[in-house]
């Protein structure tokens, strides 16, 4: 094994340990590096026997077991009793993370929900609530103390504490403060929203927050439909339409990690209607949930995915206009495979219910693309059902833990 090769564990992300070998300065930070490989192994695929681990790593049998013990002795880990036959014919011990005590607290802000976890090592939800907002409510202040109210009781529930806490938004996102610049469908411009969490919840533990759709592909790409994929198209929103894209194995952040925003895609600028974003005719214009229910002649407040599954089984009116909503979500879906020739599109967020009833003419429009790209994309559904950008935001707050393992000791 090189320096520049990859760790067998699953994809690889700038955020995780780099792979076994990699040249570090001391043998200190070698140890504390290939503590981080390991964690992160068991956090991917759960309990692992420690040959397994020493197969997958790279890395000696003897560091193997002198690391993992440090893992265990640290509360990170169970050793459990040897189960089948190690490499060399002796039974091998069975490392598992320590899922009910070392947990991340995971919130996703959406437009009409929030949505708090507790999410163990090993991506585990252990306890997750929910509680509906209205739209046009979202803000500032009352969307905290909404978070506020579903963090307390899984906090007591827990009895100890996060090692850390992430947060999914539907909007960009930068800055080290958890600096929201926009997000349009809540009426966010510049909201420090991670440094003004960690007041209302009064704690000194860092709060990382990430755009839903780069959390949602993360999360795909590490444990869910797309986990064999390396260039992947995770679909996000609850009322407009986000996105994550993840190209060669690494997310696409752009330059100042603003990439991914597929809902502004112009796709009809000139009958489309006007977007919060201020441009005319972006392709959430047409396929959001405003766009569905003005579509449909539905009443506002009503659930875009069941407005579409009516009115395809009914007249001809109703038909007519789910196959509009259909053309166009397959109009940009197109874009995207011509653009980034993706292995998966995954249909997330408000898409998530859609497809199913839309899904004949997506791919009537998808058949438009150039064949190429065409003939290599598939189109799923997520696999972690609609829990794909709360369990992002889990890794988010699980990074520094697996970056080094002791040095955040819980
Ligand atoms: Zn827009």
């Amino acid at each position: 094994m090189t320096g520049t090769d990859r760790v067998d564990g699953g994809p690889w992300l700038p955020w995780m340990p780099g792979p076994v070998g990699t040249p570090a300065v001391t043998q200190d930070e070698m140890r504390r590096h290939n503590l981080g490989v390991l964690l992160r192994l068991l956090h991917v695929r759960g309990a692992t026997s420690r040959s397994d681990l020493t197969a997958v790593s790279g890395l000696n049998r003897s560091t193997v077991k002198a690391l993992t013990t440090e893992l265990a002795d640290a509360g990170l880990v169970l050793e459990a009793a040897p189960v089948g036959r190690g490499g060399a014919g002796r039974p091998s011990i069975l490392v598992e993370p320590r899922s009910e005590q070392v947990w991340a607290l995971a919130v996703d802000i959406g437009v009409e929900h929030v949505a708090a976890a507790r999410i163990g090592l090993g991506g585990r939800v252990l306890d997750r609530r929910e509680t509906r907002q209205p739209r046009g409510r979202g803000d500032v202040p009352q969307v905290l103390r909404r978070v506020q109210g579903l963090v307390e009781p899984l906090l007591a529930a827990a009895g100890r504490d996060p090692v850390g806490i992430g947060v999914a938004v539907p909007g960009m996102v930068g800055g080290p403060s958890g600096l929201v610049r926009l997000a349009p469908n809540l009426s966010w411009v510049d909201v420090p929203l991670g440094r003004l969490l960690a007041a209302e919840l009064g704690t000194s533990l860092p709060v990382a927050v990430g755009n839903e759709g780069d959390l949602g592909v993360m999360a795909e790409h590490l444990r869910g439909v797309a986990a064999d994929a390396a260039d992947v198209i995770y679909l996000a929103g609850e009322v407009g339409l986000g996105g994550g894209i993840i190209i060669g194995g690494r997310p696409l952040t752009g330059a100042g990690g603003y990439a991914g925003e597929i809902g502004h895609m112009s796709v009809n600028p000139a009958t489309g209607r006007m977007c919060p974003c201020g441009r005319r005719g972006c392709w959430e214009t047409e396929v959001g949930a405003d766009a569905v229910l003005l579509a449909t002649g539905a009443p506002a407040g009503s659930a875009p995915a069941e407005v579409l599954a009516a009115q395809a089984a009914g007249g001809r009116a109703g038909r007519a206009a789910v196959r509009r909503v259909g053309r166009w979500l397959g109009v940009g879906v197109a874009n995207l495979v011509n653009v980034f020739n993706p292995e998966v599109v995954i249909f997330g967020g408000l898409t998530r219910r859609m497809f199913p009833v839309l899904e004949q003419y997506v791919r009537a429009e998808l058949a438009s693309a150039l064949p190429a790209p065409r003939d290599q994309v598939r189109l799923a559904l997520p696999g972690l059902d609609g829990d794909s950008s709360l369990i992002g935001a889990a890794e988010l707050a699980f990074a520094p833990l697996l970056g080094d393992p002791l040095g955040a000791r819980v």
